[in-house]
């Protein structure tokens, strides 16, 4: 944390945290040994630090509104905050993660809405889990920022046993976000996080999961499955193996049908 509330672990981005209240706490939380502290939340002295660290950067091209959750702040700061961003002329895009659709979903109202067309484009990446968080109160207003907001919506979802860890319930859920106008980006491998290892699935078995669903699905409901390094190391993609053998001069393949396919280049 270079300022306080910016975390800049990737070379172009860096995620800024604006609050660190919810409207709901969730267990697999990575961050909720922070959430609900809002003594912590950065104040304007904070922000006015954390402008000037952008502004200072030029290799930071894109900033995501994080935290807890960024749309607990009123429409008027949203504002503000987006304004500065989109005036500093090496930031490409804007980015804001919010649980609010799925948890609060009357957070999404047209004033809102209105505050992000006038900073378009900008990407929310939402948080739904389970098929039936999709209700039609938070479809309605996925459309609304899409449609008022002109926003462009992406989903990342935690693999969770005995919630989300089939096919049939991810294929779900997979079909049910990009019908509501989402399209889904990471499934996270769930985080080293105190009280959550009842959640967590081996990699070897997310990684078989995701491998049933290629193939079978339209890649536009794909998200690519990924785990976190904890201690600092970044993201990282969990991919299926389908490079069965490298030859001299030809590659053996395995395809989503488990059929060996060779190629000659
Ligand atoms: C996840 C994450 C990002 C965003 O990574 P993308 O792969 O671009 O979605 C940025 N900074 C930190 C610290 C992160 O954990
Ligand atoms: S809404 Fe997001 S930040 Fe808040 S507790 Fe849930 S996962 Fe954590």
């Amino acid at each position: 944390m270079p300022v306080k509330g910016v975390t800049h672990r990737y070379p172009d981005r860096a995620l800024w945290y604006l609050s660190h209240v919810c409207a709901v706490y969730c267990r697999f939380c990575t961050r909720k040994r922070k959430v609900s502290q809002s003594s912590q939340t950065p104040d304007g002295e904070d922000w006015k630090q954390a402008l000037e660290y952008f502004k200072s950067r030029p290799e930071i091209r894109e900033v995501i509104l994080s935290g807890g959750d960024p749309l607990n702040l009123s429409d008027s700061k949203l504002d503000f905050l987006l304004s500065e961003l989109k005036r500093i002329p090496h930031i490409n895009q804007v980015r804001i993660h919010t649980r609010y659709p799925v948890t609060l979903p009357m957070r999404i109202t047209p004033e809102f809405c209105a505050v992000l067309r006038r900073h378009f484009p900008v990407f929310i990446v939402t948080h739904f889990n389970h098929p039936k968080e999709l209700t039609d109160f938070s479809r309605e207003k996925i459309r609304m920022l899409v449609q008022d907001g002109s926003a462009t919506v992406l989903n990342q979802s935690v693999l969770l046993k005995g919630i989300n860890d089939s096919v049939e319930t991810l294929v779900e859920l997979f079909y049910g976000l990009t019908s509501a106008g989402i399209k889904p980006y990471y499934l996270h491998h769930c985080d080293e996080v105190y009280g959550s290892a009842h959640f967590r699935v081996p990699i070897s078995k997310g990684v078989e999961l995701m491998k049933s669903i290629r193939g079978r699905i339209s890649g536009l409901c794909v998200p690519l499955y990924v785990v976190d390094l904890t201690g600092g190391g970044g993201k990282v993609p969990l991919p299926a193996e389908y490079l069965e053998e490298e030859k001299s001069s030809s590659y053996v393949f395995r395809n989503y049908r488990g059929d060996l396919y060779e190629i000659g280049y």
